[in-house]
């Protein structure tokens, strides 16, 4: 059994300062999603595994383990959001970036190329019912967009994820209130960091 004081999961820090993505996304947004939502998930995690074997696991071991089992749904939810938007923010810069030839090779033989996939993305992010993650992944070597309602991530189910975007409210709310194809519009054309997109790539 693990030490029940400890905390095992953190939150982790930003890759950018909270005005960074600004106006795009607001510092307002990103002080409440990220200080706000973001820090409580962590702090539920903690709560709910405290004194567990769930503890002692790496965050991705843990999401995969619990995805699917009705007896640990909230530390699925828990789990899987921590993971979750610790991806949105590497997903996201304010500096320009471009995906590297591996990558803007599989962008245009899956999607037809990089003005196509954005469209793609943006209709299936737009179209996602309610609260949930828009996604790039990696599936059997071809790209695929995906879009997963409230905690669910592809990666729970062993895909690569390259890239995702949350479309719960409280990610475009304060900004754009219920227009989130404007969100949308702006977040995929101006802060979509292909470098990292490039990485996990590279990596899987
Ligand atoms: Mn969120």
């Amino acid at each position: 059994m693990s030490d029940a004081n400890r905390e095992p999961f953190s939150l982790p820090p930003l890759p950018w300062s909270e005005s960074a993505l600004s106006p795009v996304i607001s510092k307002n947004t990103i002080e409440f999603h990220y200080g706000k939502h973001h820090a409580a998930y962590v702090k539920n995690l903690n709560g709910l595994v405290a004194g567990t074997d769930m503890a002692d696991m790496p965050l991705e071991e843990l999401v995969r383990s619990v995805y699917g089992d009705s007896s640990k749904q909230g530390v699925f939810n828990n789990a899987g959001q921590v993971w979750n938007h610790t991806f949105y923010w590497n997903s996201l810069t304010p500096t320009p970036t471009q995906p590297s030839q591996a990558l803007l090779d599989k962008i245009n033989e899956s999607f037809g190329g990089m003005e196509e996939f954005q469209s793609q993305f943006k209709k299936a992010a737009a179209g996602q019912f309610g609260s949930g993650w828009a996604w790039l992944t990696l599936d059997g070597g071809k790209l695929a967009i995906e879009t997963t309602p409230n905690a669910v991530t592809p990666m729970a189910e062993g895909r690569t994820c390259l890239l995702t975007v949350d479309v719960w409210e409280h990610a475009y709310y304060l900004d754009y209130q219920n227009r989130r194809p404007d969100y949308l519009q702006a977040v995929v054309e101006k802060l979509l960091n292909w470098r990292f997109a490039s990485d996990q790539l590279g990596a899987a």
